[in-house]
């Protein structure tokens, strides 16, 4: 059903469009704004070859055939064009207050709703399953403890809102720029209008396209399944990211000797990440008492292991940092316990091995 003031999306296959954008701009564009029209029509890039998305602001209902002219109007040329959906769209401001609900969670876009002004919506719901993920194999399989599954929330809730702030603030600074036709007009009041809008786009639109805080730096700060080291939280800047090792923060990229990216060696299971002449052999038969997967990777590349900060670094399966030191702590089995949600009740949670009876001790030197 059609609402008055209404956006509306056109996915649509069109070979000429690359090559036409790249003789106008000169190169590639992830993203094309039309400002001369109250249409506000925008096109995105979907596949970088021949399929895009148009979207447009409509205050009147659309006519069969008009899809193939607004496509037409925001790039100023009559191109072939083969429409494949188009659908009426809305933006949000809204975050589920609760995120479960006895056995059911909520994850994705049921939990958030976000603006779709700088790529956060399907960001925020995969960062969702990946941390709920592995929370509902460690109860299933037994060595998540009782306080895991509630840690979810927790996490990923004060994420989605910081997200849905960042895209309404976004939304808020392109409504402020006015569609104006004389942007289209040649002589000295053009050339004005579009200097003019040119400075205003660089000075409040750079944002949503700057955002690799928001992509990367977010961090689990308080979870009630990480262990802080007591080091102060980096700074956080939603256009700039800090790589780091500080314990809720994604554990960061870094290129190993053997071509892979030390990335690909974590998601599954816990990895501890060693350096230097520590020794891990408490925390793996902390670990293996406690029967978690986990694994050991030796770093034998000294700026990988300055980038990882500390000697012994543990990545729980979803990528990002529980807990770090120089060596295990004094009491090793407090370090799992806190990261599988078992704090407190240690003797509650699934079976124990010992490291000769499971046979999954797993070492990687890189
Ligand atoms: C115009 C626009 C542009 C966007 N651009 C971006 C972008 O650049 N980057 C980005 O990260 N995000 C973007 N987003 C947001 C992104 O599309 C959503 O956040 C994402 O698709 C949500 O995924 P989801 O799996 O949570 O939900 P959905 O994609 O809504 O999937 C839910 C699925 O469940 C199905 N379903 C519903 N009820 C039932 C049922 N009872 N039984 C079985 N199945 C059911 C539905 O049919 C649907 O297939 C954009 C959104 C819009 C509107």
């Amino acid at each position: 059903m059609f609402a008055q003031g209404q956006n509306f999306a056109v996915h649509f296959r069109s070979p000429q469009l690359l090559g036409l954008l790249r003789q106008r701009l000169g190169g590639p564009a992830a993203q094309i704004q039309t400002l001369s029209s109250e249409r506000r029509p925008y096109i995105t890039v979907v596949n970088g070859v021949d399929e895009w998305r148009l979207s447009v602001y409509l205050e009147e209902e659309p006519e069969p055939g008009d899809a193939v002219a607004w496509v037409h109007e925001a790039v100023g040329a009559p191109i072939d064009v083969e429409i494949l959906a188009a659908q009426p769209w809305s933006g949000h401001c809204v975050v589920a207050r609760s995120y479960r609900s006895g056995r059911v969670f909520l994850a994705g876009d049921s939990a958030h709703l976000l603006w779709p002004k700088g790529g956060f919506g399907a960001n925020t719901g995969i960062g969702d399953a990946v941390d709920l993920g592995w929370k509902l194999a460690a109860t299933l399989q037994g060595w998540g403890g009782p306080a895991l599954l509630d840690s979810y929330e927790l996490e990923r809730r004060p994420i989605a809102v910081h997200n849905v702030t960042e895209a309404s603030s976004n939304w808020k600074a392109d409504s402020r720029l006015v569609a104006d036709a004389v942007l289209c007009s040649a002589g000295a009041e053009g050339e004005r209008v579009r200097s003019d809008m040119g400075d205003l786009i660089r000075r409040s639109r750079g944002k949503e396209f700057r955002s690799i805080g928001v992509q990367l730096g977010y961090r689990y700060s308080g979870s009630p399944v990480c262990m802080p080291d007591g080091s102060p939280e980096p700074p956080y800047e939603p256009d700039d990211y800090v790589p780091s090792t500080w314990p809720g923060g994604r554990a960061p990229h870094f290129w190993l000797p053997d071509g892979t990216s030390i990335l690909d060696h974590f998601g599954r299971g816990f990895v501890l990440v060693v350096s230097g002449s520590a020794d891990p052999s408490a925390l793996v038969e902390a670990a293996y008492r406690c029967s978690v997967p986990f694994m050991v990777l030796r770093l034998t590349d000294s700026a990988a292991a300055r980038a990882y900060e500390r000697p012994l670094v543990l990545v729980r399966p979803d990528g990002h940092v529980g807990w770090r030191g120089e060596q295990a702590p004094a009491d090793p089995d407090a370090v799992p316990d806190r990261l599988r949600g078992a704090e407190g009740s240690r003797h509650a949670t699934g079976p124990r091995m010992m490291p000769q009876a499971s046979g999954r001790l797993d070492t990687h030197q890189v």
